[in-house]
């Protein structure tokens, strides 16, 4: 299978930020990175502020805004995390999979990666220029924490990490009934995704994206084949009874 390069979560943001943004503006920006006074970032829900140092004493007040996750489909997407451990150990471990985003996307309808176009900025300071150097390089400062904490994309996006994991991990809940042939993980089939996992479930459509160019003869014989494999071991648990 070919191996794709997998972007992180930092050089997404840093792509997104710079995109039209001429090399002389990015070196501006980089040279005012410095200036941001560090104990001054607040990352919180729906926002990132900082202050910079600008010419002669001056103080720029520089932010990035986003919108929060909308909330109403959290149950749902608790209720599929609970059948989707690798995604929950990549989030226990303070990563940010693809497929987590890609799953939050379906379910609560929206990314949790922004769509650059989302992303609002605001500065102090008069330049002509927009964005300012000030707000790239707080986007180069963001961008640089994501690589380091991609758990606080989380936090930009109103996202209570342990909270999540802690009613993922609730017992006594109403769970969706087990998956077919006892398997771990709530099928996602990606085909233009970098890091995503292969669904166990597969379609006839899918058979044939699989397998390239095939006949109908083909994808409905590997189905068949497929169908006639002995069950995996039955589920550890019984499904609960209604
Ligand atoms: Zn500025």
């Amino acid at each position: 299978m070919m191996e794709r390069k997998v972007v992180s979560l930092g050089e997404r943001w840093r792509r997104d930020a710079t995109r039209g943004v001429d090399d002389q503006r990015l070196a501006q920006a980089l040279e005012a990175l410095p200036s941001i006074r560090k104990p001054m970032v607040r990352i919180r829900a729906g926002s990132i502020r900082a202050e910079m140092e600008g010419s002669m004493g001056s103080i720029h007040e520089v932010s990035l805004q986003i919108r929060t996750l909308p909330r109403k489909d959290w149950p749902t997407l608790v209720r599929v995390l609970r059948r989707s451990k690798s995604i929950v150990e990549a989030l226990e471990n303070g990563r940010v999979p693809r497929s987590f985003d890609r799953l939050v996307a379906r379910i609560v309808g929206e990314p949790l990666f922004p769509d650059a176009r989302s992303v609002t900025s605001g500065c102090s300071c008069d330049l002509p220029e927009k964005p300012c150097r000030h707000v790239l390089a707080l986007h180069e400062l963001f961008a640089r924490r994501l690589d380091e904490k991609p758990w606080e994309l989380l936090l930009l996006r109103g996202v209570d990490l342990q909270a999540l994991l802690a009613r993922v991990h609730a017992t006594g809940h109403e769970d969706l009934p087990p998956l077919a042939f006892g398997v771990p993980e709530e099928p996602v089939l990606y085909p233009d995704a970098e890091d995503a996992d292969l669904g166990q479930s597969l379609g006839r459509a899918q058979v044939r994206w699989l397998a390239g160019e095939t006949s109908e003869r083909f994808a409905a014989a590997a189905l068949q084949a497929l169908g006639s494999l002995p069950a995996e071991r039955p589920p550890a648990e019984p499904p609960a009874a209604k």
